[in-house]
């Protein structure tokens, strides 16, 4: 993998680097495991070396991941408008981790897109917009974390990897591929692990912090979800999910507590297409999963302008949840898996 990379991104980074600036780390709105683990193990690298480093995400990320070190000091843009504004106006360095197209970053994307600061890209998801001055964008590599260990490698900074700095890179490695279930036949992947357990990540125990800390309320909805908001269309072997600002009152929701339900129905057999539709503010969101080769990304690109992996993609939609669930509705007719997309040959 590290031999992949281009010879003159990684010299320029390099030389990049071989003084201190100030540098802002750029997570995705709603950040996931990958987010967060890639910009605070880049953030604990770039420390290291004296680089003054604030780490932005546009919104919460799930209380889950506060076992990441350093997480308490990251700015989140909703809270703090204008402190990430600031940090992204007067850096000299910018890196954009886990998103690959500035609309990714919510209310930030102009003064992302605006900034006069060099413009990193570290990612792993499909076609990414012509946003930055240097790009690592590797859509093969299962996430963006892995992606920057051997990023770091290439990099000769292996050494700067220590325990905290190795934990939050094994957060997003697991995440991403849902504990080494899904994206996970790459070898690297475990010679990865093997390298990170020598530095000393206590695996068991973050594991157990981030799939254990829920509250009882987060049970108690994903439970109502799956029982009563559960629609199942045999026909298209697709299961559609809601969930209201109204019953995510109720059970008081927090910020990741549907984090993984839209995975539950896939674990149906005939069931190859999960799609979750919930309220967040304003609009809708559209979280799409499958099985086998159904590919999400086109079905959420052709019907509902988003994106993302063959198997996970995700979209924002500004319509009533009842429409959206009818819109989603008329574009299965047009476009479902049928019997050959079930996988028979796992
Ligand atoms: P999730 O369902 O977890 O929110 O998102 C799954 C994946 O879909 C993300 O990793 C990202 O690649 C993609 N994704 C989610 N929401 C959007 C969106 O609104 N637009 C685009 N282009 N991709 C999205
Ligand atoms: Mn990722």
């Amino acid at each position: 993998m590290t031999s992949n990379f281009d010879p003159t991104s990684i010299e320029r980074l390099k030389e990049l680097l071989s003084t201190p600036h100030t540098i802002t780390l750029l997570g995705h709105v709603s950040p996931d495991g990958d987010a967060v683990g890639s910009t605070q193990a880049l953030r604990m690298v770039l420390e290291s070396m004296e680089h003054q480093v604030t780490v932005i995400y546009p919104t919460h990320f799930p209380a889950s991941f506060s076992c990441i070190h350093g997480t308490d000091r990251a700015v989140i843009g909703k809270v703090e408008r204008e402190r990430a504004l600031e940090s992204l106006k007067s850096a000299e360095i910018i890196f954009c981790l886990d998103f690959n197209e500035p609309k990714r970053v919510d209310f930030l994307a102009d003064q992302l897109t605006d900034s006069t600061a060099t413009k990193i890209l570290i990612d792993h998801h499909l076609h990414p917009a012509d946003f930055v001055d240097i790009s690592f964008s590797y859509p093969e590599v299962s996430s963006t974390s892995l992606l920057l260990y051997h990023l770091l490698g290439a990099l000769g900074m292996n050494d700067r990897i220590h325990r905290d700095c190795a934990e939050a890179i094994y957060t997003g490695m697991m995440t991403d591929t849902g504990g080494f279930s899904y994206n996970s036949e790459d070898p690297s992947i475990y010679t990865t692990i093997s390298d990170l357990l020598e530095k000393g990540i206590r695996k068991d125990r973050l594991t157990a912090e981030i799939t254990r800390s829920y509250t009882v309320d987060k049970i108690r909805l994903n439970a109502h979800a799956m029982l009563n908001n559960l629609k199942i269309l045999p026909e298209y072997h697709t299961a559609i999910t809601t969930l209201t600002h109204r019953e995510k009152r109720i059970f008081n929701y927090q910020v990741g507590d549907t984090e993984g339900l839209v995975n539950v129905p896939l674990e149906a057999k005939d069931i190859v297409f999960s799609i979750f539709i919930y309220e967040v503010e304003k609009f809708c969101k559209i979280s799409f999963r499958s099985k086998g080769d159904f590919p999400t990304n086109k079905f959420a690109r052709e019907f509902f302008n988003g994106g993302g992996h063959l198997n996970a993609s995700g979209a924002e939609v500004y319509a009533p949840i009842s429409e959206v669930y009818d819109l989603v509705l008329q574009a299965l007719k047009v476009f479902h898996p049928t019997e050959e997309d079930i996988p028979h040959d796992w």
